[in-house]
């Protein structure tokens, strides 16, 4: 068997994280499990849409699963289909649109802000959508997977199977054992077009009104929010809701998109063009208040998918995304004390996310999602400036009983994991012996 080998500097999509690695890329299943029983410490590689070190394993292997891209089979009665890891969401979307049903289309019942994630990553982040208070997470939806463990074993595992490492490798950050193939639960939407309300946000009291306002109705929400944005002004921005539905006077799809060719000189992010962006993008309603529009669902899930290459944005020293999650009782009092910790320190940033996680339970012994409200922002990385930042939004966020997102950390400390998640320890009783990260060596005192 030939595994195909490359000696590699790899980053992470933050683009502050760079090390040599040595990428195993196997073509086969078998190969996969040769490879994971190969040279230690291994970590199992998707489509690099982490934004932090979760993803990488500095100076040491990672088995890239970019040719276990192959489909098993598509259940059309039931609405399930079975994949190898490496498969991304973008090409099982692509299928689901080529095979209409008589009452409208299958589709992925949970999808994250980018379609380029692989099924393996999607499992591994335990991965949230707009509509987390509907569905949940993406593990809710996996019928079952097969890990390979690096003694050799292929192990199935579903909430029946070695239910312990099924909910240990869901969030489970590849730590657990590479996915090799996952069956996945669909649902059915009337049609591939939603409808979209816009509506615009006077501050942080109206986005908790508009979004209590919302759960009624509306499956999908997330607000866009001006972070420079102060005092009685602070939280303002645009409340995004939207639903499926089959509308008539659609936009069309757009194809393509506006590419950064190179990194972006430094000046390019400076606190006076993020103001100007803010500014001009906060004016999108024109006046309007409120704005409805039929629209496929690309644009409204997917909206950076659209600009190739975006991350490039930020030059050569890349950025951060600080993405926590406080809880519900103490959400509005802990967002009031994040956003002006931000909007003050003039770090600033494009994109700045408001959302809501409800009720339902993750699978994942570390998924992400608990009930509050997440909030996440991009820092263009400026070092110490902005390390010390992101520790004094750390301790609001501990402070709260929060937790930080692994899949888009860098630099949190191992305090916050340990406070974050709960089942830290029972957690780490699943860990393969032949795997680790650079994360999990940083965060978690392992080698
Ligand atoms: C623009 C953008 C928007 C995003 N929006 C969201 C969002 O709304 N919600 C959200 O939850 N996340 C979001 N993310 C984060 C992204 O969804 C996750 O980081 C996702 O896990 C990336 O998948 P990947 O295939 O690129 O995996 P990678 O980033 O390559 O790896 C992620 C983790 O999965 C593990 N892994 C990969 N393949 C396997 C496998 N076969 N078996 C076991 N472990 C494996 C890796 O070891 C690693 O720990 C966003 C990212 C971007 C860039």
């Amino acid at each position: 068997m030939v595994i195909a080998r490359r000696a590699e500097q790899v980053l992470s999509w933050g683009r502050c994280h760079r090390f040599d690695h040595v990428r195993l890329i196997p073509g086969t299943i078998d190969e996969a499990r040769e490879a994971v029983r190969g040279e230690g410490p291994v970590l199992p590689f998707g489509l690099g849409r982490s934004y932090g070190d979760s993803c990488l394993n500095d100076n040491a292997v990672l088995i890239d699963t970019q040719r276990l891209d192959h489909f098993v089979s598509f259940d059309e009665a039931k609405g399930e289909i079975v994949c190898e890891a490496g498969v991304s969401l973008d090409a099982i979307l692509a299928l689901l649109a080529t095979k209409p049903q008589t009452d409208g289309y299958w589709f992925l019942p949970v999808v994250p802000g980018t379609k380029f994630v692989t099924v393996g990553g999607a499992i591994a982040n335990d991965v949230h959508g707009k509509n987390h208070e509907v569905e949940g997470t993406f593990g809710r939806h996996v019928n079952w997977f097969d890990l390979a463990r690096s003694d050799g074993q292929l192990l199935r595992c579903s909430p029946e199977e070695n239910a312990e490492l099924f909910a240990a490798t869901i969030g489970g950050l590849g730590l657990t054992g590479l996915v090799t193939r996952a069956s996945i639960r669909l649902m059915k939407v009337p049609s591939l077009m939603l409808e979209v309300e816009d509506i615009r946000i006077r501050n942080l009291d109206h986005y908790f009104e508009v979004a209590e306002e919302s759960r009624s109705g509306w499956t999908h929400h997330a607000a866009w929010v001006d972070v420079l944005a102060e005092g009685k002004a602070a939280g303002r921005g645009i409340y995004t809701r939207s639903r499926f539905t089959t509308c008539e006077n659609s936009k069309e799809a757009k194809s393509g998109g506006p590419r950064v060719p190179v990194e972006a000189p430094s000046w390019a992010i400076s606190h006076p063009t993020i103001k100007l962006f803010n500014a001009v993008y906060g004016r999108k309603l024109f006046g309007e208040m409120r704005r409805t529009e039929c629209t496929p669902y690309g644009p409204v899930f997917f909206p950076l998918d659209g600009v190739s290459d975006w991350n490039k944005m930020y030059g050569r020293g890349g950025f951060y995304q600080y993405q926590c999650v406080v809880p519900k009782d103490l959400a509005r009092e802990s967002t009031a004390a994040l956003l002006p910790t931000i909007a003050e320190d003039r770090q600033g940033s494009f994109l700045t996310v408001l959302k809501e996680f409800g009720d339902i339970t993750s699978p994942g012994m570390l998924s992400f999602p608990m009930p509050g409200t997440t909030l996440a922002v991009d820092f263009p990385n400026r070092g110490e400036r902005t390390l010390e930042l992101l520790d004094r939004l750390d301790a609001i966020t501990l402070d709260a009983g929060g937790r930080v997102y692994a899949a888009k950390d860098g630099r949190a400390s191992a305090e916050m994991l340990v406070q974050g998640f709960p089942k830290l320890e029972t957690f780490r009783r699943y860990v393969d012996p032949a795997f680790s990260s650079t994360f999990w060596r940083r965060s978690a005192g392992t080698r």
